[in-house]
């Protein structure tokens, strides 16, 4: 016993010493936040909504590239070319929404690369709602998930993930403060929408959900609404059983189109509403606090 305890010390004395002679005789291996850029990660993400949430929990340590990057294609019914594929098949890290909605994503990541699914981080579960940027709770999960999943593939930054994660966090709590401030004017009010995509964001201010459930059903499960349904979603709109309509730009056809000629004829207060994160603005957590001042 007297043996095994005795080289306890010595072994110490090696570790800690290889540790100095790295860090002194290597220049950049004293700053673990250069090494990281030198050693950038391949982070790909499938639609852009949530790419600067992304971008900022990984910070200079990966170099983060978008696949849906537009509001001009229908995100449920994508799919990805060829080149497509090959570009995610080379990721470090791809970061899915998850619970469906990007499921051509995760079908096309390699072998060696790591699927960050934000869905399966935040619990959600499938048949929820897929439209998850919406939901300021789920930044805040991805934040918290991507980090300890960045401190495994460089663990050497780990304090540099700590406070990125801190940083990112206090943007939208920030956010979350202006819902709270939104909520104590509008809670109660109602809500009609052509399709979900904006519904976690209605609900955080408190607005009560007035879509026709024959409706929300058919259009959450890319399905037509009977016509009773739609005449119920017209009766709605005209006739100030609600006060805002989330409309999806994204997501148009003759019907939406109809809904949307009823609500401008009704004058109520109409919201367009995108899947992706629009073209003028580079930060998702802006835009949707700009979705946010505009409810009033
Ligand atoms: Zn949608």
């Amino acid at each position: 016993m007297k043996r095994v305890y005795s080289f306890v010390p010595l072994f110490t004395l090696i570790f800690a010493g290889s540790v100095l002679f790295t860090s002194c005789g290597n220049k950049s291996a004293t700053d673990a936040s250069s090494s990281c850029e030198e050693r950038a990660l391949n982070i790909v993400v499938s639609v852009n909504q949530w790419k600067s949430s992304v971008e900022d929990v990984v910070g200079k340590c990966g170099k983060v590239s978008v696949i849906i990057s537009g509001t001009d294609v229908d995100p449920h019914d994508y799919e990805p070319s060829l080149s497509v594929v090959a570009t995610i098949k080379k990721a470090d890290v791809l970061v899915v929404n998850g619970v469906d909605y990007d499921s051509w994503a995760s079908k096309s990541a390699g072998e060696s690369t790591h699927v960050f699914d934000i869905a399966k981080k935040a619990d959600v579960k499938e048949g929820d709602n897929p439209h998850l940027w919406y939901n300021l709770q789920v930044h805040k999960k991805l934040s918290a998930g991507l980090g300890e999943e960045l401190k495994i593939l460089r663990p050497e930054s780990d304090k540099y993930f700590k406070e990125q994660v801190e940083k990112f966090d206090k943007k939208v709590d920030q956010l979350l403060q202006k819902v709270e401030d939104k909520k104590k004017h509008l809670s109660g009010k109602k809500f009609v929408a052509s399709e979900s995509v904006a519904n976690y964001l209605a609900k955080a201010i408190g607005l009560e959900d007035a879509t026709p459930e024959g409706y929300a059903n058919a259009t959450a499960n890319e399905g037509e609404p009977s016509a009773n349904d739609v005449a119920k979603m017209h009766e709605v709109l005209t006739s100030s059983q609600a006060q805002f309509f989330f409309y999806n730009t994204q997501e148009e056809n003759n019907l939406t189109k109809d809904l949307l000629a009823d609500a401008q004829k009704s004058g109520i207060k109409i919201l367009k509403v995108t899947e992706q994160c629009p073209s003028n603005f580079s930060d998702t957590i802006n835009w949707i606090t700009s979705v946010v001042n505009s409810l009033d």
